[in-house]
């Protein structure tokens, strides 16, 4: 199929026309594209508006795991691990140029670690059942070592190896947007839902603001749905004060965020294809190791955190912490020198509370769905694995108040994405380095433009930023490299210094400022590391 163009003049006209939605959705990550695939592959009328890029917030810093979540296990929480498996194999299925199988060893340096760890991960097995990726196994020393060839020999006792899977996060957010658009959805980046509409004591639409052009647009709709991720505070902080002007108290934030960090390092710490798991750091914490993209991702940490900074700094603990950590496992412990792109994701951790309004918590799942008294649906917490059930209770929470007419779900689970109809052998794994094959089955349409003999670099030529502007709605500079090409998250200096360069394709391509010197701080920022 013909990729659609995303130019974004036409797309601002459409909005323009001031048509009316059945469901407007504030927030271009995980959650918020989810919703607007499930439902504009249901037949509905959607738009959705994002502040930023699709992806910018917490969606592309992932540490890229699909994942049932052994965590969960060790909690008791059997339905939702469950849940996770069983998402994990849809994900796998429907974008298997995006998401794939990845076998992890966790190394026992204690005698008691295999079989403790083992048995847990064979009940992990157990659940996911027909959904499973592979048995899990107990390995000898040897094994361990042909896995994880750059493990810690000292005292090294065998292992576990077990299944899950990986993802490239930030281009499966773009195949989702595309995939709602070729269903009939608008999808705007840069653009902010900068109020809420109310009429009645009802939400009745959004008003956004075109941030390239500072130009406002009132977009009416029957059901207004809030996944702006860790942000979701500020349009319920707007709700409340427009329907409790009447002197009720004002409404509590939902959400504490919490900052997860990631370090990227060259492959050859880790040596292999397989991703090592630390099920219990020093300070309890899991720790992986992650082959990705021709890298490794060293991660993460959970720190609290009180701002909501767009691209919050690691704190100095959190950097040692995982370099530390690393060299208890690694035979060559990497350094500072060594660290490639540092990048910090903020979790949405929902509050245990509920003060607006019939608020319940997800059912049996950590993420959380509350409706206010005027209808604002809000939605976060959760995981990425699981974005496709989410939207599925989104749908159904705004059946259940009338928001939106009630329609069959089950319509994405065998939906393949955009870039999925691909044959079994054209498809490479994502740990090793990017390059057309991220495309799918659209690599043909990128080799066919212009540019497609230029390199950039290693995985990047003109031609795949052309692609970028024309067909998956980048705009600036940062859009390309950060999450089109994921060259920021691998390598930070060699991302700005191609920034020039990107900016002045794109430029040609769109007529827009693609702000290259912001990229180049951006890239600064990607390899600051606090002493
Ligand atoms: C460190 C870390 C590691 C993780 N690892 C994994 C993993 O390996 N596997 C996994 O399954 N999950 C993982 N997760 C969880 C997963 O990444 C998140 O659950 C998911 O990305 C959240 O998506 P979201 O759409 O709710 O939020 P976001 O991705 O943050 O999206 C919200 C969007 O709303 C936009 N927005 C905000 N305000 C407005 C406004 N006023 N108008 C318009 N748009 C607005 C923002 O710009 C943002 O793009 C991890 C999370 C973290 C923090």
């Amino acid at each position: 199929m013909q990729p659609l163009l995303t130019r974004r003049d036409e797309l601002i006209a459409q909005l323009a026309k001031g048509q009316t939605y059945d469901i407007a959705i504030v927030g271009g990550g995980a959650t918020g594209l989810g919703v607007a695939l499930d439902a504009a592959a249901r037949g509905f009328r959607v738009v959705l508006v994002e502040s930023h890029d699709f992806a910018k917030g917490t969606s592309s810093r992932a540490t890229k795991l699909v994942h049932g979540g052994v965590r969960y296990l060790a909690q008791g929480n059997i339905s939702l691990v469950r849940e996770a498996l069983h998402e994990r194999t849809t994900l796998l299925h429907n974008a298997p140029h995006l998401a794939q199988p990845l076998p992890f060893i966790m190394p026992s340096y204690q005698w008691w670690e295999t079989p403790f760890y083992g048995i847990g991960l064979k009940m992990y097995d157990a659940l996911a059942g027909r959904a499973g990726l592979g048995h899990t196994e107990f390995l000898n020393r040897e094994q361990t070592l042909r896995g994880l060839p750059t493990a810690r020999t000292q005292g090294l006792r065998g292992g576990v190896k077990y299944w899950d899977g990986q993802f490239n996060d930030a281009r499966l957010a773009l195949a989702l947007a595309r995939s709602a658009a070729s269903r009939g959805a608008l999808l705007l980046n840069y653009c902010r839902a900068a109020d809420l509409l109310h009429a009645q004591g009802k939400v009745t639409g959004l008003l956004c603001e075109d941030t390239v052009t500072g130009q406002q647009y009132p977009i009416h709709a029957a059901c207004v749905v809030n996944a702006a991720g860790v942000w979701v505070d500020e349009l319920r902080q707007k709700d409340g004060a427009a329907h409790g002007g009447d002197g009720r108290r004002p409404t509590r934030p939902m959400v504490a965020p919490s900052q997860g960090v990631h370090i990227v390092v060259d492959r050859e710490f880790l040596g292999g294809d397989v991703a090592l798991m630390v099920p219990k750091t020093a300070d309890g914490r899991v720790l992986f190791a992650v082959p990705w993209l021709g890298k490794v991702i060293l991660g993460t940490t959970d720190t609290p955190r009180e701002d909501l900074a767009r691209e919050p700094l690691p704190f100095k603990e959190e950097v040692d912490f995982i370099l530390n950590e690393s060299a208890r496992y690694l035979q060559k412990a990497p350094t500072r020198a060594d660290v490639k792109s540092v990048w910090v994701g903020l979790r949405p951790l929902v509050k245990p509370q509920d003060d607006d309004g019939d608020g319940t918590k997800g059912i049996s799942r950590e993420h959380t769905v509350r409706v206010s008294r005027s209808g604002l649906v809000t939605v976060t917490g959760g995981k990425w694995t699981t974005y496709r059930a989410m939207a599925e209770d989104v749908l159904e929470r705004c059946a259940e108040r009338n928001l939106l007419e009630k329609r069959p779900k089950g319509v994405t689970t065998q939906l393949k994405l955009i870039g999925a109809d691909i044959d079994a052998a054209r498809i490479r794994s994502i740990c090793l380095p990017p390059g057309l094959h991220s495309y799918g089955d659209e690599q043909e349409w990128v080799a066919g433009l212009p540019g497609a003999q230029t390199p950039l670099c290693d995985g990047l030529s003109e031609a795949m930023v052309r692609f970028a502007a024309r067909h998956e709605y980048a705009v600036t500079v940062e859009d390309v490299l950060a999450r089109r090409s994921r060259l920021l998250f691998l390598d930070a200096q060699l991302a700005g210094s191609l920034a020039q360069r990107v900016g002045d394709i794109l430029r040609q391509e769109t007529g827009l400022d693609p702000h290259t010197e912001d990229f180049e701080a951006l890239a600064r920022h990607y390899l600051h590391l606090p002493q």
